[in-house]
């Protein structure tokens, strides 16, 4: 369990990062999120990143990629979709590179295209991405590639379990699986405000994706409400899901043994440190340590 950090300066700074929060597990971008053109990854750095993580105490096993913001998957031909379809053949290799298991995609808006068009572009880029690397490197690649659920904002992929099933049933590929946000689950509809809620929104998953699939939770508290399509994430406990909910994510047999990672807000009110003592002692509480 652990958060989004950060990878200022080197990205082997975000071990350190983690490590001072508690993290067991914990999620970077690779580069700045908000650009197109990265600075390329030297072998100096992935060394040291490789280095470092061995030298943790952190399981290399529970590290997690987020892609940066700008690409769009789900656009219609353009020159975006197509830089995005570089994006992700990057992405990939980073992660290969840095021997990192998780890669985590927001699928992005049709643009009033419709959903199916939506899905057959994201669909495309996936393949483009994992083509490209298969031709370049001709090596095994042992990542899982995970859609994030959406908020459901306007012309949005990926808020429906039904709609990220068929996604992973196009793509047909085991290198595919879903990261369940919390936050952007309750913005798109699903009640999770009671333990009874989440048990029922979790078998519904399970009846519609698998729970086979599930490989990363993305654990936020949300600032909107129920429906409102809000992406705006909040401290855990202190937003509209509140800690019966989101504990009873915890409790849960099948989120156990996957990374959880918690991307809550810089804002002053809370630290990490406090984000993650708020889970710890509930841990405890329950005896589940
Ligand atoms: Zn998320
Ligand atoms: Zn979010």
């Amino acid at each position: 369990m652990g958060f989004h950090v950060s990878i200022t300066g080197s990205l082997s700074n975000s071990i350190k990062n983690a490590e001072v929060i508690g993290c067991t597990a914990f999620q970077i971008f690779t580069r700045n999120p908000r650009g197109w053109n990265p600075k390329p990854l030297e072998m100096k750095d992935v060394e040291e990143f490789k280095r470092k993580i061995k030298d943790s105490y952190i399981d290399k096993k529970n590290v997690v990629v987020h892609m940066p913001y700008l690409p769009n998957f789900a656009a219609p031909d353009s020159e975006s979709y197509y830089k995005s379809k570089q994006v992700l053949s990057e992405e990939i290799v980073r992660c290969y590179l840095l021997d990192i298991p998780y890669l985590i995609l927001h699928l992005g808006s049709h643009l009033g295209f419709g959903e199916k068009n939506g899905i057959k572009q994201i669909v495309n880029a996936c393949h483009f991405a994992l083509d490209n690397f298969n031709s370049s490197y001709r090596r095994h690649l042992d990542l899982n590639i995970l859609i994030e659920n959406s908020a459901g904002q306007k012309n949005s992929i990926g808020s429906k379990f039904g709609e990220i099933k068929d996604i992973l049933d196009e793509l047909n590929d085991k290198k595919f699986g879903v990261c369940f946000d919390t936050c952007h689950a309750f913005a798109s509809g699903y009640d999770l405000r009671s333990s009874k809620k989440v048990i029922e929104t979790i078998n519904n998953f399970n009846d519609t994706i698998n729970i086979k699939n599930l490989k990363v939770l993305h654990l936020n508290d949300s600032k909107g409400n129920i429906n409102e399509n809000k992406d705006r994430h909040q401290h855990i406990g202190l937003g509209s899901i509140g800690k019966e909910g989101l504990m009873e994510f915890l409790k849960n047999k099948d989120f156990q043994n996957i990374p959880i990672i918690m991307e809550t807000p810089n804002d002053g009110i809370r630290g990490d440190k406090e984000n993650m003592k708020v889970v710890l002692e509930f841990i405890e509480d329950q005896g589940m340590n």
